[in-house]
């Protein structure tokens, strides 16, 4: 594939931006996202990109940068963020701030979380100017402030404050990338869906008394027991969202029927069902409880939270519904709230196609495969926003999913060179696919 070039000393550029960001520390909060915003601006202008930084406080800056088209083509953004969680760093074999090269990899908090990424979407735009490539449509690169926390200093406000800035047909974002071997299958997940965060809090309400006397109280706790393990069992019947019929299909070659596909997953690799087991229906989790403040009060009220993950396309009233149905009639109040998240793109088009076109000529035999995050990304702030078709994919080869998962956030994260090459190669894959 001619779009899949040689990007020759690039290679080595990107492993030093990278290890540039690491060294400053956006831990978030506070952020100081502008030390990345600005060092980026200065590498991106050096290649002659235009750059613009949007901040809503000086020191939390979010950088726009854009190769303009030259006609009216599809836009593409190139989505992450510069802020990081917080590094413990007597946890951890080395400096989380210290950027080291040892072995083959680069270690430091935002390794894999998402300066990694950062940097070669800076650096896939840098060789695209150098090398006087214009697309039809712009490429835009935006490195967002305040995604871990999420307080309204990133991609939450630019989408409100600067529409036109990040305004984008196309996205692509963190999310997924992984490489799975699968019943001697290889697939690369590609997150073009999320499920939506939709907590409802049970109420159960009795009449309060004294701790010594409880036969003439009404106990709001005792009450709310049989409901809460109620809960903890809930099941309903699967149902197969067009993510998983596409993740289906790419690991079998055909769609089983929903009641077999958890069964026909788990068959060929229990990873598989792992990956699809949150995704063929709501799932509803009582995670905490408060009751009396009092050790000698009878409770009145128990509030009981339900942390409750809908599918896209999937109400917080219908998962209300269904809730009520499996609890059955009783005295009880279901409260909605909070809603968030639950976007999907489709799974076709020119993104679609240079997903599945990077696959094949990187590894022939792999295969693409989408996804539905269980969590959410900024991405869902571009599908609201502008109906963006937005994926997370930042391909991984040579660190393997688990490991990475169990970097992410916590001691030790580091990343092979070798996949942040391979995700260059991909960030300028897409760019010249999308873009045209
Ligand atoms: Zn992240």
């Amino acid at each position: 594939m001619s779009e899949v070039a040689d990007v020759g000393s690039a290679e080595s550029e990107v492993a030093a931006l990278l290890r540039r960001l690491i060294r400053l520390d956006t831990t978030n909060p506070p952020g100081n996202e502008t030390l990345a915003a600005e060092l980026l601006r200065d590498y991106l202008e050096a290649a002659g990109v235009e750059c613009h930084l949007y901040a809503r406080v000086p020191e939390r800056a979010n950088l726009v940068a854009r190769i303009p088209g030259r006609g009216s083509g599809p836009s593409l953004a190139m989505l992450s963020h510069t802020d990081v969680v917080l590094a413990d760093a007597s946890e951890w074999e080395r400096d989380p701030f210290g950027g080291e090269f040892a072995g083959s990899e680069i270690w430091g908090r935002g390794a894999l979380d998402m300066k990694g990424e950062v940097a070669a979407s800076a650096v896939a735009l840098a060789t695209l100017a150098r090398e006087g490539w214009r697309g039809d449509g712009d490429l835009i690169f935006i490195a967002a402030a305040d995604e871990e926390v999420g307080a309204g200093f990133g991609l939450e406000w630019l989408v409100e404050a600067h529409p036109d800035a990040v305004r984008a047909d196309f996205s692509v974002n963190e999310g997924a990338g992984d490489r799975v071997e699968l019943g001697g299958k290889v697939l690369y997940l590609c997150a073009t869906a999320e499920k939506m965060s939709s907590p409802f809090e049970l109420r159960v309400r009795g009449r309060s008394g004294h701790g010594a006397m409880p036969s003439i109280a009404d106990n709001a706790l005792v009450k709310a027991a049989p409901l809460i393990e109620r809960l903890g069992a809930f099941e309903t019947e699967p149902q197969l969202i067009p993510e998983v019929e596409g993740f289906l299909a790419a690991l079998f070659g055909e769609v089983p029927p929903a009641a077999d596909a958890l069964a026909r997953a788990r068959e060929v690799a229990p990873l598989a069902g792992e990956l699809i087991e949150p995704l063929l229906w709501m799932t509803v989790a009582p995670t905490m409880a408060h009751a009396s403040d009092k050790r000698n009060i009878i409770p009145a009220l128990c509030s009981v939270t339900v942390d409750t993950r809908i599918l896209p396309g999937q109400t917080p009233e219908e998962a209300e519904a269904t809730i009520r149905a499996w609890l059955g009639e009783g005295d009880y109040e279901l409260v909605n709230t909070e809603r968030f998240g639950g976007t999907r793109s489709p799974i076709s088009g020119p993104l679609w196609d240079a997903v599945r076109s990077f696959v094949e000529s990187e590894e022939p035999g792999a295969a693409a495969a989408p996804i539905c995050v269980a969590g959410f990304t900024d991405s869902h702030w571009m599908r609201e926003a502008f109906g963006t078709v937005a994926y997370g994919f930042f391909p991984s080869r040579d660190m393997d999913s688990e490991t990475a998962a169990r970097l992410i956030h916590s001691a030790n994260e580091r990343v092979p060179v070798s996949d942040l090459e391979l995700g260059l190669r991909w960030l300028r894959h897409a760019a010249q696919v999308v873009c045209g």
